[in-house]
């Protein structure tokens, strides 16, 4: 039965070979089917007919579908339902953010040039943050790397996607083999996204970050410190128990030594957790000797799943100041995006699989 996403790459190249069909076939397969998601197979001109029957009996073009497309009203955000073939839905996140401003009003212009896609790695996270949506699920599945390319096909129909980021729904070291998977075919023929341009975030999963440069150089690192010091890292984020603060900074010594690349710090701003002065302090001290941007990320409220309130802008403003002024390290505030669609990944499948009416009536108004 067709089932497997072409996407798979490793299967799909070993189902070639055992075949007797040469592999160097796959980039194109994937290269038509990039172009048009929703294609028969007879579609594709020129390749042997062996491998039209073993596409025919095995392999779907997409195994996902886009369910919706949503636009942020500034239409600088596309935000994506997408329907796996287990019935579940990831999101992804289209933002064309261009951090030229516009020349007249000084406001970020849409439809910049640069989009940068946001993808998922999981169906909901075991690792259970308690300010995020998608920790609240608790963990359903992972994605087949098939299945995260599929996200950047669907979205390359809307936008052409310059840059990947892997902070949708799921922990990406958590479905390591997948992820870097996929990543291998993003960075080839016909996707042929430079590693820099794409990021795995990460909660700080210390063995696979000591594998990571290894299989997968030159790739963006962003670690999700979100605290200072261990205990407020524990209440906010229960993982970090598995993965202790001064364990995970030996191992992102290592990855710096090693990689020689900057690392990208994400410290979301939680109001009175660890948005205080002595706050910054701890975290410029403890950054200090690295090679880091900081990302300070306001909080987006995710309703009743989470106590949190956001930091208050000049809490932001002082905590970048003390980090930027006393302890040099590069800083800076993530934009609020896509607020009105639900911005932070995770929230519009939560609220989509909540049985509350007035939330799937939201759901429903925002269809396109
Ligand atoms: N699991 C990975 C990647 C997915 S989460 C990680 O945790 O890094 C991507 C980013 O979104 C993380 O930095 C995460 O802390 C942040 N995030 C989660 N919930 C959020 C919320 N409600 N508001 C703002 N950022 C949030
Ligand atoms: Fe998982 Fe990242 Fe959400 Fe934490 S913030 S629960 S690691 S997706």
């Amino acid at each position: 039965m067709a089932c497997r996403s072409v996407f798979d790459a490793s299967a799909v190249k070993s189902d070639f070979e055992s075949a007797g069909i040469s592999p160097n076939f796959v980039p194109l397969v994937w290269k038509h089917v990039l172009k048009n998601p929703n294609c028969r197979w007879d579609e594709i001109p020129s390749l042997p007919s062996a491998a039209y029957a073993l596409l025919n009996s095995k392999f779907m073009p997409c195994t996902s579908t886009l369910h919706s497309a949503v636009d942020s009203s500034d239409q600088v955000t596309t935000k994506l339902l997408i329907k796996l073939k287990n019935g579940e839905f990831v999101e992804a996140v289209v933002m064309r953010y261009d951090t030229r401003l516009g020349k007249y009003d000084g406001k970020p212009r849409p439809g910049g040039p640069r989009a940068t896609l946001c993808i998922s790695s999981q169906v909901g996270c075991k690792m259970g943050c308690n300010f995020c949506a998608t920790g609240s699920m608790g963990f359903k599945s992972n994605l087949s790397s098939g299945e995260i390319l599929e996200q950047l096909v669907h979205a390359s129909q809307i936008s052409a996607i310059r840059n990947v980021v892997f902070m949708g729904m799921g922990e990406p070291l958590n479905n390591y083999a997948a992820v870097v998977e996929a990543i291998r075919v993003m960075t080839a023929p016909p996707f042929q996204l430079s590693p820099k341009k794409i990021t795995v975030s990460t909660v700080g999963i210390i063995h696979a970050i000591n594998k990571l440069h290894g299989d997968m150089p030159n790739l963006n690192l962003a670690v999700s410190l979100h605290a200072p010091v261990q205990d407020i890292r524990c209440q906010i984020m229960p993982a970090a128990r598995a993965f202790p603060l001064e364990k995970l900074m030996n191992a992102l010594q290592k990855y710096q030594t090693i990689s020689q690349q900057k690392i990208f710090i994400e410290y979301i701003m939680l109001d009175g957790v660890n948005d205080e002065e002595q706050h910054a302090h701890q975290l410029g001290k403890l950054l200090e000797t690295f090679d880091v941007v900081v990302n300070l990320i306001p909080f987006n409220p995710i309703g009743s799943l989470s106590p949190y309130r956001s930091s208050k802008d000049q809490r932001v403003v002082e905590f970048q100041k003390t980090l930027r002024g006393t302890y040099n390290i590069r800083t800076t505030v993530r934009k609020q995006m896509g607020q009105d669609i639900s911005g932070a990944c995770g929230q519009l499948v939560v609220k989509r699989s909540s049985k509350t009416a007035n939330l799937i009536t939201d759901i429903e108004d925002l269809h396109i």
